[in-house]
């Protein structure tokens, strides 16, 4: 380690000796079922949305075999609201390898965690040093920032060079004595001192070297080189009622929010007037010629890489039609709590049907 890395470590460990009060119930366990559980909430959350759920899993799930044997529909509606269901599926399938395969006992080394569906590396890395104590340094968003700004690093940090360059370096800083200690102390500087907007310069215990402040570069670091490309998605939702009842179908194509509930959707290239929509195949067989839809309410949801415009329709039946050509079924509106559905959804549901 050169005196530069050695500064950086140790002015890191002493700030955190002193500045330790983002307290979190994830913080400072051992338990790498809990670990590994918050870890994937906790990928492209915030750890205040994430908090309330991580309590709820730990209460119903308080260990891994529990979690094995819960079904998945119990699973989805307690993830619902989190997004990202892909993390909910990967988890459920962890949980029941570890517990069928591994006699559920959690694997204690890095390339056995890391070979767990769901766990990339800074994932691996932070169960590896939080629950094992082993010397594996985290990366993550919070870890880049620091360490582009403070060593004046340019490399794309979502290009392969970048990647390697940024592990790299963050092998060679992290504290060989107590892993843990030094990922949770360079993770909480970029959540709370070194943050994508108004870092906090002054307060921060690296500005004495930093070359971002020195170079007035803070806010050009870290240097991305891809732009999101974003799609446009375009759903139709026609909610078929049938006096307290409403007919809903389970997603099963591998696309966003997998496993989880919806009414009957039509997908258009563009957004569509609602006399073209009442002409799609779909419908045309199931309406007769008296009914019309009646548009209800528009959602736009932003998610990673699409940006999907859900209108909603409605269509009451006085008889249940029976040439659906989808698989679905009929629940009470009393009922359909019992479902998980896409954020979208609910907001429709509490808005427009329960609420
Ligand atoms: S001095 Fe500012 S830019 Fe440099 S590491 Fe600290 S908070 Fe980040």
């Amino acid at each position: 380690m050169t005196k530069k890395h050695k500064y950086f470590t140790a002015q890191l460990l002493q700030w955190h000796s002193q500045h330790n009060d983002r307290i979190l119930p994830w913080k400072g366990i051992s338990d790498p079922y809990k670990i590994w559980l918050s870890e994937v909430m906790l990928q492209q959350t915030r750890a205040e949305q994430g908090l309330p759920y991580y309590h709820s899993f730990t209460t119903n799930y308080p260990d891994i075999i529990a979690l094995a044997n819960a079904s998945d529909d119990a699973v989805f509606k307690l993830w619902q609201g989190l997004g990202y269901y892909n993390r909910c599926r990967n988890m459920l399938q962890t949980a029941r390898f570890i517990a069928t395969e591994l006699g559920g006992k959690f694997p204690d080394n890095y390339a056995d965690i890391l070979a767990l569906k769901g766990v990339g590396t800074y994932t691996a890395a932070a169960i590896a040093s939080f629950a094992f104590g082993l010397p594996h340094a985290v990366v993550d968003g919070n870890v880049y920032r620091v360490l582009s700004r403070y060593f004046g690093i340019d490399d794309a940090i979502d290009g392969a060079a970048g990647k390697v360059k940024f592990a790299q370096l963050a092998d060679e800083l992290l504290c060989r004595k107590n892993p843990a200690l030094y990922n949770q102390a360079i993770m909480d500087l970029g959540a709370s001192v070194c943050t994508p907007k108004k870092a906090q310069c002054a307060d921060c215990p690296l500005s004495k070297h930093c070359v971002a402040l020195k170079d007035n570069l803070v806010s050009l670091l870290p240097f991305k080189e891809k732009k999101l490309k974003i799609k446009n998605r375009f759903f139709n939702f026609i909610v078929l009622q049938f006096h307290d009842e409403v007919w809903i179908t389970q997603r099963n194509k591998k696309d966003v929010w997998q496993d989880l509930y919806q009414f009957l959707l039509i997908e258009t290239a563009s957004d569509l007037y609602i006399e073209d929509l009442q002409l799609q195949p779909m419908l045309y067989q199931i309406l007769d010629k008296k009914q019309t839809l009646v548009f209800t309410k528009q959602i736009k949801q932003r998610l990673t890489h699409q940006l999907i415009e859900s209108k909603f329709f409605t269509v009451s039946f006085e008889k249940k039609p029976t040439n659906m050509t989808q698989d679905g079924m009929w629940v009470k509106l009393s009922d359909i709590n019992n479902y998980a559905f896409p954020k979208t959804i609910i907001q429709f549901i509490d808005e427009r049907l329960t609420g």
